[in-house]
Protein backbone atom coordinates (compact mmCIF):
# COMPACT_ATOMS: atom_id res chain seq x y z
CA UNK A 1 0.00 0.00 0.00
CA UNK A 2 1.14 3.41 -0.95
CA UNK A 3 1.58 5.85 1.89
CA UNK A 4 -0.59 9.27 2.19
CA UNK A 5 1.35 12.51 0.92
CA UNK A 6 0.70 13.94 4.68
CA UNK A 7 3.59 11.01 5.95
CA UNK A 8 5.76 11.77 3.15
CA UNK A 9 6.25 15.07 3.28
CA UNK A 10 6.59 14.87 7.24
CA UNK A 11 9.14 12.26 6.36
CA UNK A 12 11.06 14.57 3.88
CA UNK A 13 11.67 17.30 6.58
CA UNK A 14 12.71 15.04 8.94
CA UNK A 15 15.05 13.08 6.99
CA UNK A 16 16.01 15.67 4.29
CA UNK A 17 15.83 19.00 6.19
CA UNK A 18 14.33 22.04 5.49
CA UNK A 19 13.91 24.07 2.25
CA UNK A 20 13.36 21.25 0.13
CA UNK A 21 10.93 22.61 -2.18
CA UNK A 22 8.29 20.49 -4.08
CA UNK A 23 6.19 21.64 -6.87
CA UNK A 24 2.28 21.99 -6.44
CA UNK A 25 0.35 23.21 -3.24
CA UNK A 26 -0.78 19.33 -3.29
CA UNK A 27 2.62 17.80 -4.21
CA UNK A 28 2.57 14.80 -6.53
CA UNK A 29 3.64 11.53 -5.76
CA UNK A 30 4.85 9.60 -8.86
CA UNK A 31 5.72 6.06 -9.31
CA UNK A 32 6.35 5.03 -12.83
CA UNK A 33 6.60 6.68 -16.04
CA UNK A 34 6.80 6.21 -19.69
CA UNK A 35 7.30 7.69 -22.65
CA UNK A 36 5.54 11.70 -22.24
CA UNK A 37 3.57 10.24 -19.79
CA UNK A 38 4.02 9.44 -15.60
CA UNK A 39 1.42 8.22 -12.79
CA UNK A 40 1.09 8.81 -9.54
CA UNK A 41 0.71 6.49 -6.84
CA UNK A 42 -2.81 5.94 -6.89
CA UNK A 43 -2.71 5.67 -10.47
CA UNK A 44 -4.12 8.41 -12.15
CA UNK A 45 -2.01 9.41 -15.30
CA UNK A 46 -0.11 12.95 -16.09
CA UNK A 47 0.44 13.78 -19.67
CA UNK A 48 4.42 15.80 -18.92
CA UNK A 49 4.76 18.63 -20.35
CA UNK A 50 7.55 20.11 -18.53
CA UNK A 51 10.58 17.37 -17.86
CA UNK A 52 13.34 17.66 -19.99
CA UNK A 53 15.52 15.56 -18.21
CA UNK A 54 13.79 12.78 -19.94
CA UNK A 55 14.57 14.47 -23.42
CA UNK A 56 13.87 10.82 -25.08
CA UNK A 57 11.12 9.99 -22.97
CA UNK A 58 10.91 8.27 -19.72
CA UNK A 59 12.51 5.16 -19.42
CA UNK A 60 13.15 5.39 -22.77
CA UNK A 61 14.13 1.25 -23.82
CA UNK A 62 17.02 2.13 -25.77
CA UNK A 63 18.90 3.97 -22.98
CA UNK A 64 18.05 1.57 -20.38
CA UNK A 65 19.38 -1.09 -22.16
CA UNK A 66 22.47 0.78 -22.66
CA UNK A 67 22.41 1.19 -19.42
CA UNK A 68 21.95 -2.20 -18.42
CA UNK A 69 24.10 -4.04 -20.91
CA UNK A 70 27.31 -1.67 -20.22
CA UNK A 71 25.99 -1.67 -16.07
CA UNK A 72 26.63 -5.44 -16.52
CA UNK A 73 29.94 -5.36 -18.39
CA UNK A 74 32.02 -2.77 -16.73
CA UNK A 75 31.83 0.45 -14.35
CA UNK A 76 35.19 2.50 -13.75
CA UNK A 77 36.36 5.99 -14.40
CA UNK A 78 38.57 7.63 -17.16
CA UNK A 79 41.62 7.10 -15.30
CA UNK A 80 41.32 3.55 -17.68
CA UNK A 81 41.20 3.35 -21.54
CA UNK A 82 37.95 2.79 -22.48
CA UNK A 83 36.15 3.34 -26.30
CA UNK A 84 32.89 4.31 -24.96
CA UNK A 85 33.97 8.06 -24.11
CA UNK A 86 35.73 8.29 -27.20
CA UNK A 87 32.92 7.43 -29.16
CA UNK A 88 30.44 9.45 -27.40
CA UNK A 89 32.86 12.40 -27.81
CA UNK A 90 33.33 12.24 -31.34
CA UNK A 91 29.83 11.69 -31.91
CA UNK A 92 29.04 14.71 -29.79
CA UNK A 93 31.50 16.98 -31.15
CA UNK A 94 30.11 16.03 -34.77
CA UNK A 95 26.97 18.03 -33.93
CA UNK A 96 29.05 21.07 -33.20
CA UNK A 97 31.21 23.98 -34.74
CA UNK A 98 34.68 22.08 -35.66
CA UNK A 99 36.04 24.70 -33.16
CA UNK A 100 34.27 22.78 -30.33
CA UNK A 101 36.49 19.67 -30.40
CA UNK A 102 37.31 18.88 -27.15
CA UNK A 103 35.12 17.60 -24.05
CA UNK A 104 35.01 17.58 -20.13
CA UNK A 105 32.90 15.21 -18.94
CA UNK A 106 31.15 15.54 -15.73
CA UNK A 107 28.07 14.36 -13.33
CA UNK A 108 26.13 18.07 -13.08
CA UNK A 109 25.40 21.13 -14.98
CA UNK A 110 26.80 22.70 -11.73
CA UNK A 111 30.13 21.06 -12.29
CA UNK A 112 30.26 21.86 -15.92
CA UNK A 113 29.34 25.51 -15.36
CA UNK A 114 32.13 25.65 -12.77
CA UNK A 115 34.69 24.13 -15.33
CA UNK A 116 33.33 26.51 -17.73
CA UNK A 117 34.19 29.76 -15.37
CA UNK A 118 37.28 28.31 -14.37
CA UNK A 119 38.56 27.88 -17.96
CA UNK A 120 37.68 31.74 -18.93
CA UNK A 121 40.06 32.21 -15.63
CA UNK A 122 42.50 30.09 -17.22
CA UNK A 123 42.59 31.31 -20.24
CA UNK A 124 42.51 35.26 -19.68
CA UNK A 125 44.08 35.70 -16.17
CA UNK A 126 40.90 37.50 -15.16
CA UNK A 127 38.20 36.76 -13.07
CA UNK A 128 35.34 39.25 -13.95
CA UNK A 129 31.86 37.05 -14.42
CA UNK A 130 28.83 38.68 -16.20
CA UNK A 131 25.27 37.21 -16.45
CA UNK A 132 21.84 38.32 -16.50
CA UNK A 133 20.26 39.24 -13.20
CA UNK A 134 17.68 36.66 -13.57
CA UNK A 135 19.34 33.47 -14.43
CA UNK A 136 19.79 29.87 -12.71
CA UNK A 137 23.12 27.83 -13.63
CA UNK A 138 23.53 25.58 -10.86
CA UNK A 139 24.71 25.55 -7.55
CA UNK A 140 28.59 24.83 -6.50
CA UNK A 141 30.26 27.71 -4.78
CA UNK A 142 31.07 29.57 -7.94
CA UNK A 143 28.32 29.13 -9.84
CA UNK A 144 25.53 29.96 -7.13
CA UNK A 145 27.03 33.42 -7.08
CA UNK A 146 25.18 33.62 -10.72
CA UNK A 147 21.77 33.34 -9.42
CA UNK A 148 21.54 37.01 -8.59
CA UNK A 149 17.51 36.43 -7.14
CA UNK A 150 19.26 33.90 -4.78
CA UNK A 151 22.79 34.26 -3.49
CA UNK A 152 23.61 32.76 -0.46
CA UNK A 153 24.09 34.59 2.39
CA UNK A 154 26.87 32.64 3.08
CA UNK A 155 29.51 31.45 1.47
CA UNK A 156 33.46 32.52 0.09
CA UNK A 157 33.54 35.99 -0.76
CA UNK A 158 33.60 35.20 -4.60
CA UNK A 159 30.75 37.71 -5.10
CA UNK A 160 33.05 40.26 -5.96
CA UNK A 161 33.91 38.75 -9.13
CA UNK A 162 30.47 38.98 -10.50
CA UNK A 163 28.31 41.44 -12.26
CA UNK A 164 25.38 41.49 -13.74
CA UNK A 165 22.96 42.90 -16.54
CA UNK A 166 19.55 42.96 -16.66
CA UNK A 167 17.78 39.90 -18.57
CA UNK A 168 16.36 40.48 -21.87
CA UNK A 169 12.59 40.97 -22.25
CA UNK A 170 11.09 41.22 -25.80
CA UNK A 171 7.91 41.60 -24.03
CA UNK A 172 8.38 44.86 -22.07
CA UNK A 173 11.48 46.37 -23.35
CA UNK A 174 12.30 45.09 -26.87
CA UNK A 175 15.73 45.12 -27.99
CA UNK A 176 15.31 43.86 -31.85
CA UNK A 177 18.94 43.39 -32.40
CA UNK A 178 20.42 42.53 -29.35
CA UNK A 179 22.83 46.05 -29.34
CA UNK A 180 21.06 47.19 -26.16
CA UNK A 181 21.61 43.91 -24.15
CA UNK A 182 25.63 44.63 -25.70
CA UNK A 183 25.87 47.74 -24.85
CA UNK A 184 24.50 46.76 -21.33
CA UNK A 185 27.49 44.31 -20.86
CA UNK A 186 30.31 46.42 -22.04
CA UNK A 187 28.76 49.06 -19.69
CA UNK A 188 30.14 45.97 -17.08
CA UNK A 189 32.80 44.91 -18.75
CA UNK A 190 33.98 48.67 -18.40
CA UNK A 191 33.30 48.22 -14.64
CA UNK A 192 34.80 45.27 -13.72
CA UNK A 193 38.44 46.65 -15.76
CA UNK A 194 37.90 50.14 -13.65
CA UNK A 195 37.81 47.99 -10.50
CA UNK A 196 40.94 46.28 -11.14
CA UNK A 197 39.50 42.90 -11.66
CA UNK A 198 39.07 42.47 -15.42
CA UNK A 199 36.88 40.69 -17.68
CA UNK A 200 37.24 37.08 -17.96
CA UNK A 201 33.43 35.95 -19.43
CA UNK A 202 29.86 36.19 -20.22
CA UNK A 203 27.67 33.27 -19.10
CA UNK A 204 24.50 33.34 -21.20
CA UNK A 205 21.61 30.19 -21.55
CA UNK A 206 21.46 31.54 -25.30
CA UNK A 207 17.85 31.15 -25.79
CA UNK A 208 17.55 32.39 -22.45
CA UNK A 209 15.10 29.83 -21.11
CA UNK A 210 15.27 30.87 -17.47
CA UNK A 211 14.89 34.54 -17.87
CA UNK A 212 11.24 33.55 -19.60
CA UNK A 213 12.53 32.69 -23.29
CA UNK A 214 12.50 36.27 -24.80
CA UNK A 215 11.38 36.37 -28.72
CA UNK A 216 14.90 37.06 -30.36
CA UNK A 217 15.42 36.69 -33.81
CA UNK A 218 17.69 34.40 -35.20
CA UNK A 219 21.45 36.11 -34.73
CA UNK A 220 20.33 37.94 -31.76
CA UNK A 221 23.70 37.30 -30.03
CA UNK A 222 25.90 38.40 -32.58
CA UNK A 223 26.75 41.77 -30.98
CA UNK A 224 27.39 41.15 -27.73
CA UNK A 225 29.89 38.11 -28.70
CA UNK A 226 31.44 40.95 -30.87
CA UNK A 227 32.03 42.93 -27.58
CA UNK A 228 32.94 39.86 -25.04
CA UNK A 229 35.86 39.42 -28.04
CA UNK A 230 36.95 42.66 -28.95
CA UNK A 231 37.52 42.74 -24.60
CA UNK A 232 39.27 39.52 -24.62
CA UNK A 233 36.70 37.31 -22.80
CA UNK A 234 35.17 33.68 -23.19
CA UNK A 235 31.87 33.72 -24.52
CA UNK A 236 30.00 31.03 -22.62
CA UNK A 237 27.16 29.59 -23.34
CA UNK A 238 25.08 26.84 -20.76
CA UNK A 239 22.49 24.92 -23.37
CA UNK A 240 21.77 22.87 -20.41
CA UNK A 241 18.33 23.53 -21.06
CA UNK A 242 18.17 24.79 -24.30
CA UNK A 243 20.85 22.18 -26.23
CA UNK A 244 20.03 18.61 -27.58
CA UNK A 245 17.71 19.83 -30.38
CA UNK A 246 15.12 21.29 -27.95
CA UNK A 247 14.30 24.30 -29.54
CA UNK A 248 13.23 22.44 -33.14
CA UNK A 249 14.94 25.01 -35.49
CA UNK A 250 18.18 23.73 -34.41
CA UNK A 251 20.50 20.93 -31.99
CA UNK A 252 22.02 23.53 -30.40
CA UNK A 253 20.50 27.24 -29.42
CA UNK A 254 24.01 28.95 -29.93
CA UNK A 255 23.55 28.21 -34.09
CA UNK A 256 19.79 30.18 -34.41
CA UNK A 257 21.57 33.37 -32.10
CA UNK A 258 24.41 33.26 -34.55
CA UNK A 259 27.37 33.09 -32.75
CA UNK A 260 30.04 30.28 -31.87
CA UNK A 261 30.56 30.15 -28.28
CA UNK A 262 34.22 29.33 -26.85
CA UNK A 263 32.50 27.20 -24.11
CA UNK A 264 29.38 25.16 -24.62
CA UNK A 265 28.01 23.70 -21.39
CA UNK A 266 25.56 20.61 -21.12
CA UNK A 267 23.99 18.87 -18.89
CA UNK A 268 20.10 17.82 -18.11
CA UNK A 269 18.93 16.41 -20.85
CA UNK A 270 22.45 14.48 -21.92
CA UNK A 271 21.78 10.92 -20.88
CA UNK A 272 18.07 10.78 -19.94
CA UNK A 273 18.32 10.88 -16.25
CA UNK A 274 21.17 9.39 -15.41
CA UNK A 275 23.34 12.06 -14.23
CA UNK A 276 26.11 13.17 -16.93
CA UNK A 277 27.29 16.83 -17.79
CA UNK A 278 30.20 18.19 -20.03
CA UNK A 279 31.98 20.95 -21.50
CA UNK A 280 32.71 21.35 -25.17
CA UNK A 281 35.42 23.84 -26.12
CA UNK A 282 38.31 24.12 -28.08
CA UNK A 283 41.20 22.14 -27.18
CA UNK A 284 43.01 24.94 -26.41
CA UNK A 285 40.90 26.35 -23.85
CA UNK A 286 40.67 22.48 -22.62
CA UNK A 287 44.90 22.79 -22.74
CA UNK A 288 44.74 25.99 -20.79
CA UNK A 289 42.04 24.96 -18.28
CA UNK A 290 44.23 21.46 -17.58
CA UNK A 291 47.51 23.24 -16.94
CA UNK A 292 45.64 25.37 -14.25
CA UNK A 293 43.58 23.02 -12.65
CA UNK A 294 44.59 19.53 -12.52
CA UNK A 295 41.25 18.09 -13.08
CA UNK A 296 39.89 14.67 -12.41
CA UNK A 297 36.19 13.49 -12.00
CA UNK A 298 35.54 10.19 -10.59
CA UNK A 299 32.49 9.53 -11.98
CA UNK A 300 31.96 12.16 -15.10
CA UNK A 301 32.56 10.26 -18.57
CA UNK A 302 32.25 6.65 -17.00
CA UNK A 303 31.43 4.09 -19.24
CA UNK A 304 27.98 3.16 -18.19
CA UNK A 305 27.18 7.07 -18.00
CA UNK A 306 28.95 7.33 -21.95
CA UNK A 307 26.51 4.44 -22.91
CA UNK A 308 23.37 6.20 -21.54
CA UNK A 309 24.57 9.85 -23.49
CA UNK A 310 25.67 7.33 -26.44
CA UNK A 311 21.75 6.18 -26.45
CA UNK A 312 20.45 9.15 -26.36
CA UNK A 313 22.22 10.66 -29.55
CA UNK A 314 20.99 8.13 -31.29
CA UNK A 315 17.41 8.31 -30.40
CA UNK A 316 17.68 11.65 -31.03
CA UNK A 317 18.90 10.88 -34.39
CA UNK A 318 17.08 7.38 -34.95
CA UNK A 319 13.50 9.45 -34.24
CA UNK A 320 13.71 12.81 -36.18
CA UNK A 321 13.06 13.99 -32.55
CA UNK A 322 14.61 17.72 -33.85
CA UNK A 323 12.16 17.82 -36.73
CA UNK A 324 9.45 16.71 -34.51
CA UNK A 325 10.37 19.37 -31.97
CA UNK A 326 10.40 22.06 -34.79
CA UNK A 327 6.60 20.67 -36.32
CA UNK A 328 4.92 19.85 -32.75
CA UNK A 329 6.37 23.59 -31.66
CA UNK A 330 4.43 25.30 -34.52
CA UNK A 331 1.43 23.75 -33.83
CA UNK A 332 1.36 24.59 -29.94
CA UNK A 333 2.54 28.18 -31.04
CA UNK A 334 -0.85 28.24 -33.37
CA UNK A 335 -2.70 26.93 -30.55
CA UNK A 336 -1.32 29.38 -28.15
CA UNK A 337 -1.89 32.02 -30.11
CA UNK A 338 -5.65 30.80 -31.12
CA UNK A 339 -5.94 30.99 -26.98
CA UNK A 340 -4.69 34.13 -26.97
CA UNK A 341 -7.35 35.76 -29.20
CA UNK A 342 -10.16 34.35 -26.58
CA UNK A 343 -8.51 34.52 -22.93
CA UNK A 344 -7.03 39.32 -22.14
CA UNK A 345 -4.90 37.17 -19.13
CA UNK A 346 -2.37 35.85 -21.93
CA UNK A 347 -0.11 38.67 -22.49
CA UNK A 348 2.87 37.45 -24.68
CA UNK A 349 3.26 34.22 -26.75
CA UNK A 350 6.73 33.12 -26.90
CA UNK A 351 8.63 29.52 -27.23
CA UNK A 352 10.87 27.62 -30.55
CA UNK A 353 10.08 24.23 -30.80
CA UNK A 354 9.66 22.30 -27.38
CA UNK A 355 10.15 25.23 -25.16
CA UNK A 356 7.22 27.23 -25.21
CA UNK A 357 4.79 29.64 -23.05
CA UNK A 358 2.50 32.72 -22.40
CA UNK A 359 3.17 35.40 -20.43
CA UNK A 360 -0.04 36.15 -18.32
CA UNK A 361 -0.83 39.46 -17.17
CA UNK A 362 -3.78 41.35 -15.45
CA UNK A 363 -3.77 43.94 -18.15
CA UNK A 364 -2.80 43.85 -21.94
CA UNK A 365 -2.28 47.36 -21.50
CA UNK A 366 0.21 48.00 -18.58
CA UNK A 367 1.46 44.37 -18.70
CA UNK A 368 1.13 44.02 -14.81
CA UNK A 369 2.12 40.19 -14.33
CA UNK A 370 -0.18 38.08 -13.03
CA UNK A 371 1.95 35.72 -11.43
CA UNK A 372 -0.49 34.47 -8.72
CA UNK A 373 -2.97 33.48 -11.13
CA UNK A 374 -0.26 31.64 -13.15
CA UNK A 375 -0.02 29.80 -10.44
CA UNK A 376 -3.49 29.27 -9.45
CA UNK A 377 -4.10 27.73 -13.08
CA UNK A 378 -0.08 25.57 -12.56
CA UNK A 379 -1.69 24.06 -9.45
CA UNK A 380 -5.40 23.62 -11.81
CA UNK A 381 -3.70 21.98 -14.85
CA UNK A 382 -1.77 19.19 -11.93
CA UNK A 383 -5.50 18.04 -10.76
CA UNK A 384 -6.36 17.52 -14.66
CA UNK A 385 -3.36 15.88 -15.27
CA UNK A 386 -1.17 17.75 -16.85
CA UNK A 387 2.25 18.75 -15.50
CA UNK A 388 4.09 21.89 -16.61
CA UNK A 389 5.47 24.93 -14.29
CA UNK A 390 6.00 29.08 -14.66
CA UNK A 391 9.29 31.48 -14.53
CA UNK A 392 10.78 34.03 -15.82
CA UNK A 393 11.49 37.79 -13.70
CA UNK A 394 7.85 37.46 -12.72
CA UNK A 395 7.00 33.88 -12.37
CA UNK A 396 4.36 34.72 -14.85
CA UNK A 397 5.46 32.95 -17.70
CA UNK A 398 3.80 29.05 -18.76
CA UNK A 399 7.04 27.09 -18.47
CA UNK A 400 6.43 23.71 -21.22
CA UNK A 401 9.05 21.77 -21.80
CA UNK A 402 7.81 17.91 -22.51
CA UNK A 403 9.81 15.26 -23.22
CA UNK A 404 10.90 15.40 -26.78
CA UNK A 405 8.72 12.72 -28.28
CA UNK A 406 5.87 15.08 -27.39
CA UNK A 407 3.20 14.58 -30.43
CA UNK A 408 0.76 16.53 -31.83
CA UNK A 409 -1.88 14.59 -30.04
CA UNK A 410 -0.33 15.48 -27.15
CA UNK A 411 0.02 19.16 -27.30
CA UNK A 412 -3.90 18.98 -28.08
CA UNK A 413 -4.70 17.21 -24.88
CA UNK A 414 -2.52 19.92 -23.33
CA UNK A 415 -4.12 23.10 -25.09
CA UNK A 416 -7.83 21.57 -24.51
CA UNK A 417 -7.35 21.29 -20.86
CA UNK A 418 -5.54 25.18 -20.80
CA UNK A 419 -8.75 26.37 -22.67
CA UNK A 420 -11.00 24.65 -20.15
CA UNK A 421 -8.27 25.73 -16.97
CA UNK A 422 -8.01 29.38 -18.23
CA UNK A 423 -12.37 29.52 -18.63
CA UNK A 424 -12.57 28.44 -14.93
CA UNK A 425 -9.87 30.26 -13.38
CA UNK A 426 -10.94 33.41 -11.49
CA UNK A 427 -7.77 36.50 -12.37
CA UNK A 428 -8.92 38.55 -9.16
CA UNK A 429 -10.23 35.30 -6.70
N1 LIG B 1 22.33 25.57 -16.15
C1 LIG B 1 21.02 25.74 -16.38
C2 LIG B 1 20.59 26.64 -17.49
C3 LIG B 1 20.08 25.06 -15.60
O1 LIG B 1 18.79 25.24 -15.84
C4 LIG B 1 20.54 24.20 -14.58
C5 LIG B 1 19.58 23.38 -13.73
N2 LIG B 1 18.29 23.79 -13.69
C6 LIG B 1 21.91 24.09 -14.36
C7 LIG B 1 22.78 24.76 -15.18
C8 LIG B 1 22.45 23.22 -13.26
O2 LIG B 1 22.41 21.89 -13.58
P1 LIG B 1 22.50 20.76 -12.44
O3 LIG B 1 21.25 20.86 -11.61
O4 LIG B 1 22.62 19.48 -13.20
O5 LIG B 1 23.72 21.03 -11.65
Amino acid sequence: MTRPVKELLADRIRLLGPNVSTFYDDPVHFVKAEGVWLWDADGHRYLDCYNNVPHVGHCNPRVVDAICHQARTLNTHTRYLHEGILSYIEHLTTTMDTNLDTVILTCTGSEANDIALRMAEAMTGKRGIIATDATYHGNTSLVSQLSKSNIPTVGFGLGQYFRFVEAPDSYRHPDPDGTIFAAKVADQITALEEDGIGFACLVVCPYFINEGFPDHPDGWLKPVAEVVRKAGGLLICDEVQSGFGRIGSHMWAYEKMGVVPDVVVLGKPMANGHPVGGVVANGDVVTGFRKGYRYFNTFGGNPVSCAAAMAVLQEIDDKGLVANAYSVGEYARERMDDLAARHEVIGDVRGSGLIFGAEMVKDRATKVPASEFTDRVINAMRHRGIILSRLGRYKNTLKIRPPMPFSKENAGMLFDTLETVLSETRLNP
